[in-house]
């Protein structure tokens, strides 16, 4: 056995990466442990960039951790002489009889964020490249854009490597047992370590570790591709922004051009793919493509190239999207962390911050009560 850590971070995708690093920047003694590579692409992270959009239409209490992450990209990308955030804005674009434009204006009021509504011949003119209804609207917010995920973990844990952190990768935790003394001992397939606290952030796996949130913490098959438009000079930055899509055919989502030729667009958002993240089908099936094709063929016909690559990811979804922040009902050291339900990312940078105070004792300076283990009526409330 090991001397105890301070605190030890299961999985080190796009929580666990902040995690340890942070824990690593306030001088703790700190394992990682990952089951496999550092920025695989069997969880919830890979695929080179997820969106950031300030206008927070899924609920205000997320604005002052979005803001606060922007500002740690911006600042972490500097510090390691990277860019781990690009700008681009957001235009979220919706079809009749939704409030998601309402909602996103709320939040940039109440915040005090630029922003402008848009109809769709304004959005049409402004970037060439969509095809709406007539009746769509959209919301723009400028200083939104994409956050460069596989950089970010392997910046953040190389950083944190650099720090001090111990970081065991390949290695797959077992079981994580809570102790008399308010620690905690946790299994692996190669040893075992104890430590004052544990953050648990499995991403998908985390009904593995806890059963109960079965079916509160439900992992989805999705997909995303990247496609070689027509007419690439429509989707350059500049003069095309990262979007979201919500239209009858589902909630998709995408980027402008940079750096990779094809044009990333993502979705169905929010489909229902029921999957376990250990046999789930990685390989992409005709369905697949034809369901982001659905999108690009009616609402950005010069994206219709050929797809160029089609991956597979796993959204982990709770019943009202929100994420599970909290600790561990009966055993206060061990930190569950499942920011996902598809829009987790961009929040990274903050929950290394957010995760690291929970597993030390202190107390976030963010409203985390939506995000509780016990809105829900599972029997480890
Ligand atoms: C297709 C797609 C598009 C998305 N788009 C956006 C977006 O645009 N903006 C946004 O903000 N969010 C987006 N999201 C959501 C976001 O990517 C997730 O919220 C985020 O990646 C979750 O990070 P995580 O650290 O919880 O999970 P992961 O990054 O999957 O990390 C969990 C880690 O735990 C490890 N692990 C699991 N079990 C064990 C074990 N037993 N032992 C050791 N290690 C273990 C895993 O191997 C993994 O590395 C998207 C997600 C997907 C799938």
């Amino acid at each position: 056995m090991t001397k105890p850590y301070d605190v030890i971070v299961v999985g080190v995708g796009g929580m666990g990466s902040a995690t340890l690093y942070e824990l690593a920047r306030r001088g703790k003694h700190v394992l990682g442990i990952e089951r496999y590579d550092i920025g695989h692409a069997m969880g919830s992270s890979h695929g080179e960039t997820r969106m950031i959009r300030l206008a927070y239409f899924e609920g205000q209490s997320y604005v002052p951790m979005v803001l606060r992450a922007h500002h740690l990209w911006q600042e972490l990308g500097k510090k390691f002489n990277t860019s781990l955030l690009e700008i681009t804005g957001t235009l979220d674009i919706i079809e009749p009889g939704l409030d998601i434009v309402e909602r996103g204006e709320a939040a940039c009021k109440k915040f005090d964020l630029p922003y402008e509504l848009l109809d769709a011949d304004a959005i049409m003119k402004r970037h060439s490249a969509f095809v709406l209804p007539k009746d769509y609207r959209g919301l723009f917010q400028p200083d939104g854009g994409f956050v460069m995920s596989d950089r970010a973990i392997m910046t953040l844990t190389a950083a944190a490597v650099d720090l001090g952190a111990e970081l065991h990768p390949r290695e797959k935790v077992i079981d994580i047992e809570p102790l008399q003394n308010g620690g905690a001992r946790v299994k692996t397939d190669a040893g075992t370590y104890e430590a004052g606290s544990v953050v648990l952030s499995p991403g998908p796996w985390i009904t593995k570790f806890i059963p109960h949130l079965t079916g509160v913490a439900q992992p989805y098959r999705q997909v995303f591709g990247w496609f070689r438009p027509l007419k690439p000079e429509l989707f350059s930055r500049g003069q095309f922004p990262s979007f979201t899509l919500k239209i009858p055919e589902g909630h998709y989502y995408g980027f402008p051009l940079h750096g990779n030729p094809g044009l990333k667009v993502g979705g169905p958002h929010h489909g229902r793919e029921p999957c376990d993240p250990d046999t789930l089908i990685r390989e992409n099936r005709p369905k697949d493509e034809v369901g982001l094709r659905d999108c690009l063929s009616r609402y950005l016909p010069q994206a219709m190239g050929p797809a160029l690559t089609i991956k597979t990811c796993i959204y982990t979804m709770t019943p009202d999207e929100d994420f599970i922040i909290d600790h561990l009902p009966g055993a206060p050291q061990i930190v569950i962390a499942s920011p996902c339900s598809g829009h987790g990312f961009k929040f990274a940078s903050v929950m290394g911050e957010i995760l690291s105070d929970l597993s030390l004792g202190q107390t976030p300076p963010y409203d985390l009560s939506p995000f509780r283990l016990d809105r829900f009526s599972t029997s480890i409330n």
